[in-house]
């Protein structure tokens, strides 16, 4: 047993493996003392909190109210924080555990999705953060790393996570993080340079990415395909659909695409019309979903 690990946390888990990595820690498997249950432990540096200059004090406060928002949201495609255990350094988040690995692998492993069972995880995805956004919560960073796999299958259930607690981040050193790979951010967090002057609808763009990389196995923007940088190319709205990568994909998912991915955010596609658009008419694949 790891002896840097608090009591408050040792008293009732054992933590094991280290289940995957992101910009906030790391994540293990962990077992509660008693049952045995398992459960994923999101491990948050504290000082990895910071807005403004303000305090830590004033923000740990916040955080934790942000928190128990986060532990009352319920929706079958949200991982469920089961238990917190707050320590003065360090935050320890009890997980609902998914044991299908990471969206984006699986792109990487399958070459790319066929559009029935893309639409099955896409829909899943898209009533999940109608979900969040009915609830006043932007998700802020979606990508195929926080979308995970309930199971091996092609055809699953899926869960989004590592939602709420970004904004809690300073604006500049998420803009640093994304500054590698900018593949998901929305023109307008760029245009603002990381200020803040943005709104639910970056998840909407997201989303779109990530959509168009599962139907064809690549991303819209690539510093590889053309001289442009990506954040010109992003800001500039240069994505195309070219018919030798696209040719077996519906125009109705294309078209879903391009409403996702418009430029301006006031005219960009909601939550609500998403789950209405022809692409997503299928009450058998519905049905599948449990959504
Ligand atoms: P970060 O904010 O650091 O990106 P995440 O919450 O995204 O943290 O978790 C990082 C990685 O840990 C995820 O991409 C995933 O591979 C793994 N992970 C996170 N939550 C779970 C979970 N509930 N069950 C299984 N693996 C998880
Ligand atoms: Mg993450």
């Amino acid at each position: 047993e790891d002896s840097t690990l608090p009591s408050a946390l040792t008293e009732k888990y054992t933590l094991t493996r280290v289940l995957g990595k992101g910009a906030c820690g790391e994540v293990r498997l962990a077992f509660a003392k008693g049952s045995c249950e398992k459960f994923a432990c999101k491990i948050i540096s504290k000082k990895k909190f910071s807005v403004g200059g303000k305090s830590q004090l004033n923000l740990a406060s916040q955080v934790m109210g942000e928190v128990k928002i986060l532990k009352s949201l319920k929706h079958p495609c949200i991982i469920k924080i089961e238990d917190v255990i707050d320590t003065p350094d360090t935050l320890y988040i009890l997980l609902e555990l998914v044991e299908g690995g990471e969206l984006f692998d699986k792109v990487v492993s399958i070459d790319k999705y066929d559009e029935k069972t893309g639409k099955l995880l896409f829909y899943q995805m898209a009533s999940a953060i109608k979900y969040l956004h009915d609830e006043g919560i932007t998700h802020r960073d979606l990508k195929p790393e926080n979308i995970l796999l309930a199971s091996d299958d092609l055809e699953t259930l899926i869960k989004v996570t590592d939602f709420g607690l970004s904004k809690f981040v300073d604006a500049g050193s998420m803009m640093k993080t994304f500054c590698g790979t900018p593949t998901y951010l929305a023109p307008e967090i760029l245009k603002s340079a990381g200020t803040g002057a943005y709104t639910k609808a970056i998840d909407c763009w997201s989303l779109g990415v990530i959509l168009f990389i599962m139907l064809s196995g690549y991303p819209p923007f690539s510093d590889e395909r053309t001289d442009m940088e990506l954040p010109k190319q992003i800001v500039g709205g240069h994505f195309s659909f070219p018919k030798q990568y696209w040719k077996d994909v519906s125009d109705t998912a294309i078209d879903l695409i391009k409403k996702m991915m418009v430029i301006d955010p006031k005219k960009r596609i909601t939550f609500a019309e998403i789950l209405n658009h022809p692409w997503l008419k299928d009450e058998e694949m519905k049905a599948k979903a449990n959504a």
